[in-house]
């Protein structure tokens, strides 16, 4: 009725159960929209540690320490038996993390996708190199990513998980403004931010010129209240201390603010 194969051995497809443990805000991405930071999941066959955790909805862009038995593994380690795991989000600290992270700090250049235009303009406000392709298909959001070496920034899990995204980060917030105080903790970019010196409209440097250099493309009252101009080098967009600056540098000090 229930035979059981003899001798056997080379059977390699026993069932086996993997325990993930997700900390801190990795909870955000766990499938079953509840809290409960542990899933089981039961394996037939050998699969790297980054493909659990991606099935469970964690990006591995996300994920700065995977621990077994105490000790850091990389995204390839294969599981092939029951194994217990904790997986660790960047930016939470924990004695034993003596290894490596899985993640990197310093990156400084990004590609935003489509919908978060307010974050990239925010972001740009600060001083941050942030392209946001047009069209933002998909396949170019991840060229332009490779050939310039920029982080992706979205909020498409499905898109993150992309075996080529080597740097990337998921704004948790669906607010603008939380989501750019997000990125700049994530990156660690607080002592980098350089206000008023990049095109808010296509991420262009801006340069200072003379007056009478750009004094033909200004309003007759700017031309003769003002004397200070930027121009951006790429669209050619003219900035100067008008009515809109004092709303943008309190913006700038809201962000510090909450960075310090
Ligand atoms: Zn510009």
């Amino acid at each position: 009725m229930n035979p059981s194969p003899l001798g056997d051995r080379s059977a390699t497809s026993q069932p086996f159960t993997v325990s993930l443990t997700f900390f801190g805000d990795l909870v955000f991405f766990l499938k079953r929209g509840g809290t409960a930071p542990t899933i089981q999941r039961v394996l037939k066959e050998r699969t790297s540690v980054k493909d659990v955790i991606e099935a469970c909805g964690v990006p591995h862009p996300e994920i700065d320490f995977i621990i077994i038995d105490g000790a850091a593994v990389n995204f390839s380690r294969v599981l092939q038996d029951n194994t217990a795991i904790e997986v660790y989000p960047v930016g939470f600290t924990h004695a034993s993390f003596q290894s490596c992270p899985l993640q990197r700090r310093s990156v400084t250049k990004f590609v935003a996708d489509g919908h978060l235009g307010k974050l990239t303009r925010n972001l740009r406000l600060l001083g941050f190199d942030v392209i946001s392709p047009t069209p933002a298909e998909d396949q170019r959001l991840l060229e332009v990513m490779q050939h310039e070496a920029r982080a992706l920034l979205t909020r498409d899990r499905r898109l993150l998980m992309h075996a080529v995204v080597r740097d990337g980060f998921c704004p948790r917030s669906p607010y603008p403004d939380e989501q750019t105080v997000e990125v700049v903790r994530r990156f660690q970019l607080s002592n980098s931010i350089s206000p008023f010196s990049r095109c808010l409209q296509c991420n262009g440097a801006l340069q200072g010129v003379d007056k009478t250099d750009v004094m033909k493309d200004l309003e007759p009252l700017t031309r003769v209240y003002y004397e200070r101009f930027r121009r951006c080098k790429e669209c050619g967009k003219i900035y100067w201390r008008g009515s809109h600056f004092d709303k943008l540098s309190a913006r700038i000090e809201g962000f510090r603010a909450q960075l310090a």
